[in-house]
């Protein structure tokens, strides 16, 4: 009797260099708090307007803020805003005060005077924060935590209403915009989303920043800064001959660090407002601030001012700056409805920044950039995985399920749409840009992006989102081959068969691409998977030497090959959701076993005699990860025992000349 064993440690094949995580956005800081503002949503935000006066010497301030609403009922005679951290002084409608209350979390406000249904009025908020309240969606700091005072804000998902009273959701966008006025002791600088209007000077050794922004803008985009700023601007032609001017404001000793760290801006937004790529930037202008004291995230995406962390402002930032600049299109423009669909944000800037980068660094850089998304993803998987759809409310901002798989949906769905020119962007963009248009500055569902999807490439994407977009998991391959001589040619048997995770679904349908490398040339197929076994056969003209799964990485899947013998592919393959299976049962020449999910604390074989022929223990053997093994015997039957976890498993296996 003879055997010979062979055991293929997956540790071994899997890569072992991981990127850094970058984390774009903060882990969301409360609890999702189920019943907004005012449930039935009785209004609608037009407008904010925040007079902010700011001492810079704590931080405190007041601000007088109007909100303009429209009655979405037939009488409304009151109205809630969210409301947190801030002390409400005064509330006056049409010309007198009115009774407010601040419940936990609100500001109520009686109206003077009930609003008929589609009528508009504004309300005047006198309020003011406490330099001690938490310092909860504005930060403010002074030397010598910092070289120069500096107040700012960033409240994404849901504290911008820890500093001015706001609608906190994203669903209401104010439709006419903000203005920010920022009264400042006259050494400061103050910059908030938009263009700035003018800067006028008032009594107390003080001026007033006027920031006008006209486009409808969610709250949590809403934001402004002021410090003791310097100040550089330039304008970018893009591809259409739109001119969008780049205003930037930054510490004065970074003013020319930042010169070097923001000189791809230009670039990239002619890359994506390119006719052929997102269309034209749908803003005033664009440009960056530093994030510090309080920010300890990559970049923000404000809409028009996208704060970044003061680390990057000298260079090494380009991925943060055009994934933030992406979301100009992607998340502000037009904004995910519930934070159920934030995939539609976060997965599409984060395809985007890959996009650029493959643009700016070249395709083999492209390739190790999405590879290392892939693996954010997997090593997430490991341990815990959702659907990108609707995550828990503490997961929204997960890195490697919301930006790293939700960038790999939008490349499977280049691949299932045959956008797959490099450089070259086809169906997908075409059908983004509808998208864009059909909810521009206003809020998408993942079912309107289907739908659209849908619609522009005629077609039906429905399993496609159920398995990648409602399911979590992704498909684990394991690919045997065979070769055999037929004459002249050469046939070639393959078999995929999907081995997924217990948290993966059973099943994923997806074309799957495979190259049979030649002698002298190789070919390109289209394995149509439908089930959990796929088998197919090729006539080649050459000699195979090798198979290639999914040459250009277009599937977010893990793929295993093994060359086997001819014989081996010719039986049934038995795949069951033992935690031990034999690959073709009667076999030939020898017993193939597949371990599922990590080794088995012991494997023995014996045979019809009861006697063991082969042992395996991973404690004696040391192999954390044994997945295969491929034992050499003679004809007969066997029996194979495995131990996993105390739990044992029994198999018979019948082995043919
Ligand atoms: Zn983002």
């Amino acid at each position: 009797m003879w055997f010979s064993a062979i055991l293929i440690s997956t540790a071994l094949l899997e890569p072992v260099v991981d990127m850094e995580p970058v984390f774009w956005h903060p882990v969301p800081r409360q609890a999702l708090v189920t019943a907004a503002a005012d449930s039935s949503h009785s209004f609608d935000v037009r407008h904010y307007r925040l007079d902010i006066e700011l001492r810079m010497s704590d931080a405190g301030y007041r601000c007088h803020e109007q909100v303009a609403i429209k009655s979405n009922v037939s009488l409304l005679d009151s109205f809630t805003l969210d409301f947190a951290g801030l002390v409400c002084d005064s509330v006056i409608h049409n010309g007198r005060a009115v009774q407010f209350d601040t419940p936990p979390g609100y500001l109520r406000i009686g109206l003077a005077q009930p609003l008929p249904g589609g009528d508009s009025t504004v309300v005047d908020i006198f309020f003011h924060r406490e330099p001690t309240a938490p310092q909860i969606g504005f930060f403010f700091a002074q030397p010598p935590a910092v070289l120069h005072a500096h107040a700012m804000t960033c409240g994404c998902p849901r504290d911008n209403h820890y500093w001015f009273a706001c609608w906190d959701w994203p669903a209401d966008k104010a439709e006419r915009g903000c203005a920010i006025n920022l009264i400042l002791p006259d050494t400061f600088q103050g910059c908030a989303n938009g263009m700035l209007d003018s800067v006028t000077v008032v009594p107390g050794g003080k001026r007033v920043w006027w920031w006008r922004h006209p486009y409808p803008i969610a709250t949590y985009l809403m934001t402004f800064s002021a410090s003791r700023f310097a100040r550089w601007d330039t304008v970018v032609t893009t591809l259409n001959g739109d001119t969008v001017p780049l205003i930037y404001f930054m510490w004065p000793r970074d003013s020319a660090a930042t010169r070097t760290g923001y000189r791809l801006v230009p670039d990239m937004m002619r890359y994506f407002s390119a006719p052929d790529r997102f269309g034209k930037y749908p803003f005033e202008r664009f440009g960056l601030v530093p994030g510090y004291y309080g920010f300890p995230w990559g970049g923000m995406e404000h809409q028009t001012q996208v704060m970044i962390h003061a680390s990057y402002i000298g260079g090494g930032g380009e991925a943060i700056i055009c994934h933030e600049l992406s979301h100009m299109w992607w998340g502000d423009m037009v904004t995910h409805q519930e934070y159920a669909d934030v995939w539609l944000n976060e997965g599409f800037a984060s395809w985007a920044e890959c996009l650029y980068m493959g643009h700016l660094n070249g395709r083999g850089y492209f390739q190790n950039y999405i590879a290392g998304k892939a693996r954010q993803y997997f090593t997430q998987h490991r341990s815990r995985d959702f659907p990108i759809y609707n995550p828990p409310w503490s997961e929204i901002y997960n890195y490697g399920i919301i930006y790293c798989k939700g960038s790999w949906v939008l490349r499977m769905l280049q691949f299932v749409c045959g956008d797959t020119a490099w450089e070259q962007p086809g169906e997908l963009f075409r059908a983004l840009r509808v998208y864009a248009d059909s909810f521009r500055y206003g809020t998408a569902t993942t079912e309107n992006f289907r739908q659209i999807v849908e619609q522009e490439t005629g077609r039906n994407l429905g399993q496609f989102f159920e398995e990648w977009v409602y399911d979590r998991g992704y498909p684990k391959f394991r690919l045997f081959w065979s070769k055999e001589r037929s004459g002249d040619s050469w046939d070639v048997a393959v078999r995929v068969v999907q081995q997924n995770d217990t948290n993966s679904r059973q099943v994923f349908v997806i074309p799957f691409p495979i190259q049979i490398n030649c002698l002298g040339e190789s070919i390109r197929v289209l394995a149509d998977i439908q089930d959990s076994i796929y088998t197919a056969r090729f006539r080649m003209l050459r000699e195979p030497v090798g198979i290639t799964p999914d040459p250009d990485n277009w599937i977010l899947d893990s793929c295993y090959v093994s060359q086997v013998g001819v014989e081996e592919l010719a039986g049934e393959v038995k795949v069951n959701q033992e935690r031990v299976g034999i690959i073709c049962n009667p076999s030939r020449k020898g017993i193939r076993l597949e371990c599922f999910g990590g080794a088995p604390d012991i494997i023995e074989i014996f045979d019809c005699g009861g006697r063991r022929i082969w042992f395996f223990s991973r404690e004696g053997n040391g192999y954390e990860r044994m997945q295969t093994v491929w034992l050499a015997v003679p004809n007969g039957v066997y029996y194979v025992r495995a131990v996993f976890c105390q739990q044992e498993e029994r198999l018979k296996v019948v082995v043919l000349d």
